[in-house]
């Protein structure tokens, strides 16, 4: 079986964008679609801030578009689930669960990050009904609105700080009394007026009406008993998970799990497998800027195999 000069395993906007890359420069990539194809977008609703569409675009028609993009310029899509990849020799193989062992010369790793959800009964029912993990995608729907927050990390604490742009009330919900955010990012959200604190109280479940989410049922701490806070919206914002589970640790992570790149770069420590997306980020998290790093991947790779090829011929 001959290799593919580049797999590229993951399709959001980072994978996608490389993959437009890398078709355009005649590479013929090989993307591996996971069972989420178009990854974390196409789970939201309107997406307003990725540029070039003035009046908004909905996630899945961006996600199908990037791949009409990518499919135009020659790259093959593929469905399976990664197992394992072998990076010990190039070319790396990779175990995919519905085709079997490929063969790749450059790996691109672009699998994302999964939001945490709660996991407690109407929550998956009201995703897009009111129930959201990203603050900067959907807080523009809760203008005016009353909002909940869940988590007591930094990030609860800076996506409550940055709904209260648009809420009337925001209200901060933590299972414990002491919260796991810094310093300076529980000072920012104890200072701002609009914020509320509803700490020591376990979620239990999200309430819903025919217009969406209504309430969260949430079990106090201290006295055992149970109340609704009544709501417009839950944010729920207790970490993400970065999906490198079927790298087998070959690849070196930060202490969260992100892996790691040569800053400035997309290279991983595996000369040949470049990595973007949030994936390797635990900072923005955005579709533009994962769709950044998705090209710089698909230039690194390029280079990277320009250089091999130049090596071959000087031998
Ligand atoms: P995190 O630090 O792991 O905090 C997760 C929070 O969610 C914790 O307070 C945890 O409660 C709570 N939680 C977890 N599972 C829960 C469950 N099933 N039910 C209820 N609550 C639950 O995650 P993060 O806030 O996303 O931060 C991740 C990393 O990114 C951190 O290193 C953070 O500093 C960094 N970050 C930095 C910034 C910034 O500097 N601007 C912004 C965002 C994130 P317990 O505390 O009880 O465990």
């Amino acid at each position: 079986m001959s290799a593919y000069k580049t797999i590229i395993i993951g399709t959001g906007p980072a994978g996608l964008t490389a993959a437009i890359y890398l078709a355009r420069a005649n590479l013929n990539p090989l993307v591996i679609e996971g069972p989420e194809p178009g990854g974390q977008l196409t789970t939201t609703t309107e997406v307003e801030n990725f540029p070039g569409f003035p009046e908004g675009i909905m996630g899945p028609e961006l996600m199908e578009n990037m791949r009409k993009q990518a499919e135009r310029f020659g790259a093959e899509f593929r469905s399976g689930w990664v197992n394992s990849v072998d990076m010990s020799e190039r070319p790396f193989k990779l175990s995919v669960e519905g085709l079997g062992e490929l063969k790749a010369e450059t790996l691109i790793i672009s699998t994302g990050a999964s939001a945490k959800y709660l996991g407690i009964p109407g929550e998956k029912d009201n995703v897009g009904r009111g129930v959201s993990t990203c603050a900067t995608c959907d807080g523009f729907f809760f203008r005016g609105k009353k909002i909940i927050v869940v988590g007591g990390g930094d990030s609860a604490m800076e996506e409550a700080h940055f709904l209260t742009k648009f809420a009337s009330e925001v209200v901060l919900v933590h299972r414990r009394n002491d919260l796991r955010a810094s310093k300076i990012m529980q000072d920012r959200a104890r200072s701002n007026p609009k914020i509320s604190w509803s700490l020591n109280r376990t979620p239990l479940e999200v309430e819903s009406g025919p217009l969406g989410v209504t309430g969260l049922k949430v079990r106090n701490n201290e006295t055992g008993e149970d109340e609704t806070i009544a709501t417009d919206g839950l944010f729920v914002a207790i970490g993400h998970t970065p999906n490198t589970k079927f790298l087998g640790g070959q690849l070196e992570t930060d202490e969260t799990g992100y892996l790691i790149v040569k800053p400035g770069s997309t290279e991983t420590n595996v000369p040949g497998v470049f990595a973007c997306g949030d994936v390797q980020d635990n900072k923005y998290r955005q579709a533009i800027s994962a769709a950044g790093t998705g090209c710089m991947a698909a230039l690194d790779c390029e280079r990277f195999l320009e250089n091999v090829e130049a090596s071959l011929i000087e031998a």
